[in-house]
């Protein structure tokens, strides 16, 4: 399984799956949740609006995917993080949840490659050099997609990542 990282905007990125860090209401939100429902359309916002009359919210953790509407993805993968209060809520075990699920999702509909935006290091608060070992660690022991693109939008978690890659 190849990893790679770049710095950037996720909704620009031509793989299978696009991860969006969603909110429980799955019904948009602001910084890459809305820049994902800006740039694809309405179509996608239509299918969490389906999903959520047939399941309800989404839980922190889990992942749900849709149409990917007018982004070059292929599919976008909605996964709600936790919100960071003190680190004892579980935030930890549940941002693994939403890097496996996501990943399972992905497998289970057949996708190969995935990018994923920094999940809940935003407005959910969540340390961003945790988050990243997190990230790193669960995808590396869960290696069942060919392909997986950390998509970092701002420099302090891009630096994060390529020193955690560097010492590989
Ligand atoms: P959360 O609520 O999970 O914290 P945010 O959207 O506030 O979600 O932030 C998650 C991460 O997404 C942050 O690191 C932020 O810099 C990043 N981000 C914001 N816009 C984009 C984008 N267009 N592409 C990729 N990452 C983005």
């Amino acid at each position: 399984m190849k990893i790679n990282l770049i710095k950037g905007d996720i909704t620009k990125m031509k793989v299978d799956a696009i991860v969006n860090a969603a909110n429980s209401s799955l019904l948009g939100g602001s910084g890459v949740d809305g820049a994902i429902h800006r740039a694809g359309g309405s179509s996608i916002l239509e299918e969490c609006q389906q999903i959520r009359n047939k399941q309800g919210k989404c839980k922190t953790g889990e992942a749900v995917i849709t149409n990917a509407g007018n982004l070059p993805a292929k599919k976008v993968i909605h996964t709600v993080g936790p919100v960071y209060q003190k680190g004892e809520s579980n935030e930890k075990e549940l941002l693994v949840n939403c890097y496996k699920n996501s990943m399972l999702l992905a497998k289970e509909n057949g996708l190969h490659s995935i990018a994923f935006p920094c999940i809940s290091t935003g407005i959910y608060r969540f340390p961003k050099q945790i988050a990243a070992e997190i990230a790193l660690s669960v995808i590396k022991s869960n290696p069942i997609l060919d392909e997986v693109i950390f998509v970092c939008f701002d420099n302090e978690n891009y630096t994060i990542y390529k020193n955690l890659l560097s010492y590989e």
